[in-house]
């Protein structure tokens, strides 16, 4: 790359992204012939919180599984596996070589939470006390267990929790461990925006108290900026080769990344910036109305959990964001209205059907890739347009789903998995398309061509979507109207009825005592420092998230 443009090549001379220099020299780690390559290794250190912002395929969990010591690094060689002992040579004279050393003489105390909590279920059979209690080594189990809301499900078997609260369990079980190095890959999947604070806050404590050093992979920049006091990024291309830069204060570190340009490296890693729009909130303007539903109620079992949601009306052609904390009766509410659960309640009725009469497409909030089949054939079987340029050019393109179609749906990834199950949604024929989490693991870069990819799909196929989402940036840019949800968690819930986005967004921020404020170079979303001039001028004046 010529180096001197930041934003886009206006010669288009950028295609190709060069492998940098020092790719002719031996890699960490590869998996095998021709397979994955992963350059360099992000370095932990005491005290502080390290973070890992790259796109998905790009080697961050292999980093971290090195540092970990569950992986050892074969610098490449298959044939003559090399020892700890060339490992650390190799190493000789850089920040890693203490942390390498230690490593091979196996006195490196670590914990990991692994990015797959989904996954743990089919590893311990138990409840959440008896995981737990196995993991309480610094004797703070009951402190996390209230701070992360985990207390209700403390009796619950692990394979009975939802995502969220696997999240939250995995990562007290990584955090009550008495170790030196924490990893944590991937903090936020399945968490609302009030448990993402609340992580991101212990975590800091944990670092900054205890003087641990904490490595935290994660998608979520404003969750990084909260966490992290550094970070690496990687880049290359994904499934490929993947590179470490060395570290980078946060702020640059984000930048850089997003626009795709790495200045101390003087690398380009991307052809364009990932920008993030502003604008003002969305006006409706008079709507003709698609669906008029009453005042409902669905109580689970004996009224554990009971949801009311106020008769509202969902608008032809417009995008309904739908915002709340977990457990408030998002996705009941999504199933109410796709039939798949009968209401306790229709407009004061007990026992009475909704029936709201349209053709709905639903991506559960958990997708499930049970089917033996290929990604080409799984989509052909839901569209004969499958493989059109409309197809490629409104779906295929923007879910990046080219490189996957020939893997079959049980080999994904869970972005993958994800990007595959949004395209079949949208691959239906429906008067009402119902998308719960479309962002859960999406990199950056997939969220922002995923969210852009459903506002599109929205306006010009003229239809009507719901997007269930934690993602302020992704709802905030495809919604035109919003329905915030409130209660207490795992009790009650309430839905009010759809509102303005301006109105919707300050009730729901004022919920969680959050504000939010635009960086002024590429304008993504930050969250203010509690406290802050900015955020008490916004409290004062009631605009939790837009300020034009
Ligand atoms: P990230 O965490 O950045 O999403 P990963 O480190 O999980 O990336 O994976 C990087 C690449 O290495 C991917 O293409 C993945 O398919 C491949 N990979 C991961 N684990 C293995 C393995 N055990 N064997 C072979 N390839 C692997
Ligand atoms: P959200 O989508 O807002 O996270 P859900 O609608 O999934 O919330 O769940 C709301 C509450 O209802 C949670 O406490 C959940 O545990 C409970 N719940 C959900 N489905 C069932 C079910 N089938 N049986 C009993 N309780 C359920
Ligand atoms: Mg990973």
């Amino acid at each position: 790359s010529c180096g001197i443009c930041v934003e886009k090549c206006p010669f288009d001379a950028i295609e190709i992204i060069n492998l940098p220099q020092e790719l002719d020299d031996e890699p960490t780690h590869r998996y095998g012939e021709n397979a994955f390559s992963l350059y360099g290794l992000p370095v932990p250190e005491s005290g502080k919180v390290t973070g890992l912002l790259g796109p998905n395929g790009i080697g961050k969990s292999t980093a971290v599984k090195i540092l970990a010591g569950e992986i050892t690094p074969n610098l490449g060689r298959h044939e003559d596996e090399p020892s700890w002992d060339e490992v650390v040579d190799e190493y000789r004279g850089t920040e890693l070589q203490d942390y390498l050393e230690a490593v091979r003489a196996g006195d490196v105390d670590v914990a990991r939470k692994p990015q797959y909590v989904d996954q743990i279920p089919d590893q311990f059979d138990g409840t959440t006390r008896e995981l737990l209690e196995r993991t309480d080594e610094r004797g703070v189990l009951d402190d996390l267990v209230d701070r992360l809301s985990i207390r209700p499900v403390i009796d619950q078997s692990i394979d009975s929790l939802s995502g969220g609260e696997l999240q939250r369990v995995a990562l007290a079980a990584t955090l009550t461990r008495d170790a030196d190095f924490y990893f944590v890959d991937e903090l936020t999947p399945y968490l609302d925006i009030g448990q993402r604070v609340t992580a991101a806050r212990i975590v800091r404590e944990l670092a900054e108290e205890e003087d641990k050093a904490v490595l935290v992979v994660e998608h979520d920049l404003a969750v990084l900026d909260l966490l992290a006091d550094s970070i690496h990024v990687a880049y290359g291309e994904p499934s490929v080769y993947g590179v470490v830069t060395p570290p980078k204060s946060v702020r640059n570190g984000i930048n850089e990344y997003l626009r795709g340009y790495l200045d101390n490296e003087n690398m380009r890693i991307r052809p364009e910036a990932i920008t993030f729009e502003e604008h003002a909130p969305r006006e409706t303007s008079t709507a003709e109305t698609l669906v008029s539903y009453p005042d409902l109620t669905k109580s689970y079992g004996d009224g554990e959990f009971t949801l009311s949601v106020d008769g509202g009306d969902i608008n032809r052609n417009e995008v309904l964001g739908v915002v709340g904390p977990n457990g408030i009766g998002k996705s009941t509410f999504a199933q109410l209205l796709a039939g798949d659960l009968d209401a306790t309640s229709v407009a004061g009725e007990a026992g009475a059907d909704l029936d709201v009469g349209l053709d709905i497409a639903y991506k559960p909030q958990y997708v499930e890739a049970d089917q033996h089949i290929r990604v080409d054939a799984f989509l052909s079987s839901i569209t004969d347009d499958f493989g059109t340029s409309y197809w490629n050019t409104e779906i295929g393109d923007p879910l990046q789903l080219d490189p996957i179609l020939e893997q079959n749906l049980t080999d994904l990834s869970g972005g993958e998995r994800q990007r595959v199950a949004i395209a079949a949604t949208l691959s239906k024929d429906a008067d009402l398309y119902l998308l719960d989490e479309p962002s859960a693991h999406l990199d950056v870069e997939q969220r922002v061509l995923a969210t852009r990819a459903i506002r599109r799909f929205a306006e010009n196929r003229e239809t009507t979507v719901m997007v269930i989402d934690h993602d302020i940036y992704m709802i905030d840019l495809v919604s035109d109207r919003l329905m915030v949800f409130d209660g207490e968690p795992a009790e009650h819930g309430r839905a009010s009825t759809p509102q303005p986005m301006r109105s919707g967004m300050n009730e729901f921020l004022a919920n969680l005592d959050v504000t939010f404020r635009r960086d002024e170079n590429l304008g993504r979303p930050r969250i203010n420092k509690p406290g802050s001039q900015l955020d008490k001028q916004q409290k004062r004046d009631g605009e939790y998230y837009y300020t034009t």
